[in-house]
């Protein structure tokens, strides 16, 4: 473990100050208070911790506590127990430009580190523009607002760049001032129970872990879809589009969960080479063969949902915008272990049904003695259902041999907490195995890089799929 009580796996929450920039916005309001309220009602957080809301408008103390009870609702258990909880929030009014205004954060900082008894430790959560990442990462150094008596971690949303260039251009202006292990970068997906599960279900069973190479794994198959078109989100989703949105970070992670090589360790460190390796084997293509394994399509209205219209039709959208709304892929990687098997996925907006799901399809008994027999199958599955499913094979009628597929889940579902409630617990217990390590994101930044570069080199077809239905028919051909 190093000195800000990363690395390691143990869940023991932390007394500290938070401080969340942004704490009059959306995502504090829907996420972030929610998610630390569930945790204080599971006892988990105890009554050793302060929020400070900073933001541009001038609130006071009582005003943000009125918001925070409002945005806990009916999850509260009692009208003094939410009031108790919401005691432990303060408001600052703070324009991050402002280098004065990190003065006054301190010494409310130091004053609530003495009521709390937080032990030095605190952690800044940035939930405001990725525009202002560099500017607060820089103001918080360069004022003090570190306390050596204990941990500071930086919490730093998403998206973490448009490319690879403007990723490691935030990174450097945050690595001037933090080391990598105080830095959590948000990539909530990691927080999902079935997306955890993937570690300790490869490697915590020897029968799952001797079946996971080429010579029983057939092919994979991931689904990260969903059923509502981009919504008000023109302005940011033109610009993104579905590869940097959905692929460059969660499904990438996915990939890089389910090829990796066992971690020397169980530390966060450790897991992140196994990601990173397995993230550098994966093979790229050129321009002659991108299209034989990425393919683009876009949304356009169509008979199955009478309020949707063309993508180009949206709010804040080019009317002859090229940016993908789907996209589907095919990859190999040269790992020996994953020799020949092809890692089929998808992801794509206004699809037929919303799910997130893994499929690990296993080969076919060449010599298998009955006539027919369903291959076997492992799925995970992800969102919004939670649990896994394995497909074998059983016996068809009482008087014949005939295989039948037998499915089998656990019986109790795993009963998740929410995914912000558990990226706050592994803030505050310093786990940084579920956040996205620079050298991750560095690798896949450039990955995608590489493929829409080729896209527009090899002025790759945009293929239009109607709203509502299962995407692009160019997809069966990609995956056949
Ligand atoms: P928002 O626009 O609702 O809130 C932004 C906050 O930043 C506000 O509190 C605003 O006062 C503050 N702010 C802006 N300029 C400031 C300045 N100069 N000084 C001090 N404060 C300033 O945004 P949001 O939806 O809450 O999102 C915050 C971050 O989280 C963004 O990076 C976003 O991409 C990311 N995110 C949001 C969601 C979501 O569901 N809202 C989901 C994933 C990621």
């Amino acid at each position: 473990m190093n000195t800000h009580g990363e690395d390691t796996i143990l869940e023991i929450l932390q007394s500290a100050v938070l401080t969340i920039f942004g704490g009059t916005g959306d995502l504090a309001y829907r996420k972030l208070y929610p998610a630390l309220y569930s945790l204080y009602k599971k006892d988990q957080l105890k009554e050793d911790f302060a929020v400070i809301g900073t933001a541009r408008r001038e609130w006071d103390d009582a005003y943000l506590r009125e918001v925070v009870i409002d945005s806990i609702g009916d999850a509260k258990i009692s009208d003094e127990h939410v009031e108790k909880f919401a005691s432990h929030f303060y408001y600052q009014s703070h324009n991050v430009n402002d280098v004065e205004n990190y003065d006054t954060l301190n010494e409310l900082i130091d004053k609530l580190e003495n009521k709390y008894q937080t032990c030095g430790n605190r952690i800044f959560y940035l939930s405001v523009s990725p525009s202002l990442f560099g500017t607060i990462a820089r103001n918080l150094k360069l004022q003090h607002l570190e306390n050596e008596r204990g941990f500071t971690r930086l919490v730093i949303e998403k998206p973490f760049g448009n490319d690879y260039e403007s990723s490691k251009k935030l990174n450097d202006e945050i690595m001037e001032h933090f080391e990598e292990e105080q830095i959590y970068r948000v990539d909530h997906y990691l927080e999902k129970d079935w997306i955890q599960a993937i570690i300790p279900f490869r490697f915590s069973n020897p029968v799952i872990e001797s079946l996971w190479n080429h010579n029983m794994i057939d092919f994979i198959n991931i689904k990260v879809n969903e059923t509502l078109g981009i919504g008000e989100r023109g302005v940011y989703f033109d610009e993104t589009g579905a590869l940097r949105d959905m692929f460059q970070n969660h499904i990438l992670q996915l990939i890089s969960l389910l090829l990796m090589k066992r971690p020397s360790v169980l530390s966060s460190s450790a897991i992140s080479e196994a990601k990173v390796e397995a993230l550098q084997q994966l093979q790229t293509y050129t321009v002659e063969n991108i299209d034989n394994h990425f393919i683009r399509g876009q949304y356009k209205a169509g008979s199955n949902n009478k309020d949707a219209v063309d993508y180009r039709q949206e709010p804040n959208v080019s009317a002859n915008s090229m940016t993908e709304t789907y996209v589907a892929g095919k990859l190999l990687s040269n790992d020996n272990n994953w020799s020949g098997v092809p890692v089929y996925f998808t992801t794509g907006k206004y699809l037929t049904k919303k799910v997130t799901h893994v499929d690990i399809h296993f080969k076919e008994d060449k010599d298998s003695i009955f006539d027919e027999q369903t291959a076997n199958k492992l799925s995970i599955l992800i969102d919004p259902e939670q649990t896994i499913e394995l497909v074998l094979n059983g016996k068809k009628a009482e008087y014949t041999l005939d295989p039948a597929p037998l499915s089998f889940q656990p019986t109790e579902p795993s009963k998740s907490a929410g995914d912000y409630e558990k990226l706050m617990y592994h803030v505050f217990s310093g786990n940084r195995t579920h956040f996205v390590h620079w050298n991750e994101l560095e690798v896949s930044w450039k990955f995608v890089d590489h493929i829409l570069e080729n896209w527009e080199k090899a002025d790759s077809p945009l293929h239009f799929y109607e709203v509502n239905t299962t995407g692009p028919e160019a997809t069966n051909e990609l995956f056949n």
